[in-house]
């Protein structure tokens, strides 16, 4: 008998947010696979299922990964589950899933409550593109550089952001990106204390650093740069000189500036070439 990795997407929150195919899955599966089986087992009490709990986390060694890859291959139905939200979306499961789909073991995904893509629904920015990036580097030097590029893409791109680090992010996307910048604040989703902040990000980060402390889970949408009057050669030269200062190189940052200026690519590196 050929064994099965159900990945089991849970809720991020709001306990109604489980699927009626996620019980089923977890009521048959031999075993629950959890990033935090001490997590895992208050949703399955609260399910009133008892099942065999197997940790695996990103630290898991390579014992763990041959106890599940054996397992599987005897024939067991595994049921892969993060501790909130869709498994493999900035938590673990991605190299579990690679080596099963290596053996052939067959694999199902179970959709449900992930935070990117409900802050995505709530942002109230034009989504038909966005890009994800997990979580920020927690460097600022790096954080700008990376929020730079995120910005040159041209469309929203949702972050995972730590709740002590917002004001900081909001900071420097009010220098890399421009004050004007669209952003969402997407807190606590699916909780009692759900809170959507939109505005710019001058006005986000005002708001939030009138707060003795942000506590909660953060999603963060930052919105693509804000259509400005036509660029002049002063600003461009501004921008140029800011981008070389984070590291890019020289055809990042043409690149980055064309597209943060909204200014063709050539006019950008014709400009680089006098600095
Ligand atoms: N796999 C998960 C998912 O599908 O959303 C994400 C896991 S990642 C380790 C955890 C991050 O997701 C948190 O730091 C926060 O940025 C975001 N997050 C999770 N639950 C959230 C919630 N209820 N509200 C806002 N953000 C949340």
């Amino acid at each position: 008998m050929d064994g099965k990795l159900s990945i089991v997407a849970t809720p991020i929150g709001n306990l109604g947010d489980i699927t009626l195919r996620a019980l089923q899955t977890l009521e048959a599966a031999d075993i629950v696979a959890a990033e935090d089986t001490r997590h895992t087992v208050k949703l399955l009490n609260h399910f009133e299922i008892k099942k065999r709990l197997i940790s695996f986390h990103e630290y898991s060694n390579e014992a763990r990964y041959d106890e599940l890859l054996g397992l599987l291959r005897e024939g067991k139905h595994i049921a892969l589950v993060s501790d909130a939200g869709t498994p493999v979306i900035s938590d673990p499961g991605y190299e579990l899933i690679r080596r099963c789909t290596e053996e052939g073991i067959e694999i199902e995904s179970l959709p449900g409550a992930c935070a990117a893509i409900t802050a995505v629904t709530l942002c109230g920015m034009d989504c038909s593109r966005f890009s994800f990036y997990g979580f920020l580097n927690t460097k600022s030097a790096a954080r700008k550089k990376e929020l730079a590029e995120i910005q040159g893409e041209g469309k929203p791109c949702i972050v995972y952001e730590s709740p002590n680090r917002v004001t900081k992010t909001l900071k420097d996307i009010c220098e890399v990106c421009g004050e004007d910048t669209q952003v969402c604040v997407a807190r606590e989703l699916t909780k009692v204390y759900e809170e959507v902040a939109r505005g710019t990000a001058k006005e986000v980060l005002d708001m939030f650093c009138a707060r003795q402390a942000i506590k909660g889970e953060v999603v963060l949408v930052i919105g693509p740069q804000a259509c400005a009057t036509e660029a002049t050669e002063e600003d461009i030269v501004r921008a140029l000189k800011e981008s070389l200062g984070l590291g890019m190189t020289k055809k990042d940052a043409a690149a980055h500036v064309a597209a943060l200026l909204g200014v063709p690519k050539n006019r950008t590196y014709q400009i680089l070439l006098t600095l």
